[in-house]
């Protein structure tokens, strides 16, 4: 029992984030597979769940005059003496909390520490916004120039873009014959063709480096490292 207990003690501690759908793959079937055999972490997981549904739907209330100095008296209050009423209130129904008035300010201060505990802990640990913002960091800004073709219009198409004829046109504003454009690319090694009036395959003239393309043609490759500019 008293490993179960332990185990129990764990399981708690991720069941938040359960509901916040941010565990790994792992940790999720953890506690999937405990929760099917343990009715306690299963009505531990119910209450907490009725907590996050109750502060989606919790509605504005405008603050009662002297709100600062009632909340923070009832939270001494609540502090000194209900201290073990409040901790086993996961059992006791939220909603009959709630409608006790004598509760109602210190489960407000509660429920906003709770809501910003949520926020803070989205915002630090969700894992798809900093790889991201990594992502983008390290890319670099490439500048396409190309010169010696005849053309109406000039785009760059390569594995950076999926070979997209139309994705990233270069311009000739001032039409001397000097076609440029700018690309963002994470450091690495690219082959490209030049579209011209978006039907023809021609290989850049300019480039220090070529590749067979297995089609009797030739890429152009382009090596990115961090200082290219
Ligand atoms: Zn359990």
């Amino acid at each position: 029992m008293v490993i179960k207990q332990m185990k129990c003690k764990k399981i708690k501690k991720l069941l938040q984030l359960y509901i916040d759908n941010t565990l790994t793959f792992g940790e999720k079937q953890i506690v999937e597979k405990h929760l099917e055999k343990c009715s306690e972490c299963q009505t531990e997981l119910k209450s907490l769940s009725a907590m996050v549904r109750h502060i989606k739907f919790l509605p504005e209330v405008s603050t009662p005059p002297n709100f600062t100095e009632k909340l923070m008296s009832n939270i001494s209050q609540i502090e000194e003496k209900e201290r073990e009423r409040i901790i086993p209130s996961w059992q006791i129904s939220l909603k009959n909390l709630w409608n006790a008035p004598k509760y109602r300010y210190g489960f407000a201060a509660a429920l906003t520490a709770a809501v910003f505990c949520f926020f803070a802990f989205t915002f630090l640990f969700h894992p798809s916004v900093l790889p991201g913002q990594r992502e983008t960091l390290v890319q670099v800004e490439v500048t396409f120039t190309i010169s010696g073709i005849e053309a109406k219009s000039i785009a760059v198409a390569g594995d950076f873009n999926g070979w997209n004829t139309s994705a990233n046109q270069l311009e000739d504003p001032d039409g001397d014959g000097i076609w440029t454009g700018k690309i963002n690319l994470k450091p690495g090694r690219y082959e490209y063709m030049l579209v011209v009036d978006d039907a023809k395959w021609v290989t850049d003239p300019n480039a220090k480096v070529y590749a067979d393309d297995g089609f009797g043609s030739k890429n152009a490759v382009l090596f990115i490292n961090n200082n290219s500019g």
